[in-house]
Order: C-alpha cells, then structure tokens, then sequence
C-alpha cells in the first residue's frame, strides 16, 4: 500500500459507486425490458432471437444499437467492480498503472478511476 486515504473518503466513495452501480444495474434491466417489447412488436409471431447464438447479420440495427449502450453500462459496472476490489484490498487510490497516488480530487469526480491523470492521458 502506497498510501493512506482518509477511512471516511473511502467509505464516501465507495458509496457513490455503489449507488452508481445500483443505478447501472437498473438502466440495464430496463434497456432490456425495453428491447424485448421491441422485438416482441417487430415480430409478435416469431420466437424471440437468443442474442447468445444468433448470428451478427440477423439482428436488426436497433438492436445492435441497444446492445452497445448495454455494453458501455456494462463496462462501467466493471470498471466500479474493480475499483471496489481495490477498496478491499487496500491497493485504492494508487494508479494500476504507474503505482503513483491519484489525488483525491480526481476519484471525487470519477471515484472508480484506476489511473492517474498522466497515465489516463497516454492511454487516450
Ligand atoms: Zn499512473
């Protein structure tokens, strides 16, 4: 452990992005919900497609474009995952990359961030 952030900051953050979660989760099931109406109207005769083993070209482009933002919410939920195990194992608050201290003003803002600025920079 490179640093020490204060206990309360922690426990202040680690709430936020447990809220965020709840909150991804949520937009989530309701996307969901949302596509199955929608396919369930485009086709109300047909068998509903199994995203899982439907092939790529026999999905409508609407749906396609559901499943990105579906995605994009699911990365997020995994970026805060891995920001909570980081909580658990003492290692948060240090940039994954570089190992430098990421100053508490920048995880205030983006509180699963796993990078410093400098690192998030050269990733871009
Ligand atoms: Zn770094």
């Amino acid at each position: 452990m490179s640093r020490t952030l204060a206990k309360s900051t922690v426990s202040k953050l680690r709430e936020t992005m447990e809220e965020e979660r709840v909150k991804l989760v949520t937009a989530i099931e309701e996307h969901e919900q949302e596509i199955e109406e929608a396919l369930q109207s485009e086709s109300s005769s047909e068998r509903i497609p199994d995203p899982s083993t439907a092939e790529g070209g026999t999905l409508s482009f609407e749906y396609e474009m559901a499943r990105e933002v579906d995605e994009q919410l699911a990365d997020r939920i995994r970026q805060i995952d891995e920001a909570l195990a980081r909580i658990d194992e003492g290692t948060y608050g240090s940039c994954t990359s570089c190992g430098n201290a990421i100053p508490v003003e920048r995880l205030r803002f983006l509180p699963h961030a796993a990078l410093c600025v400098d690192c998030a920079r050269k990733r871009r």
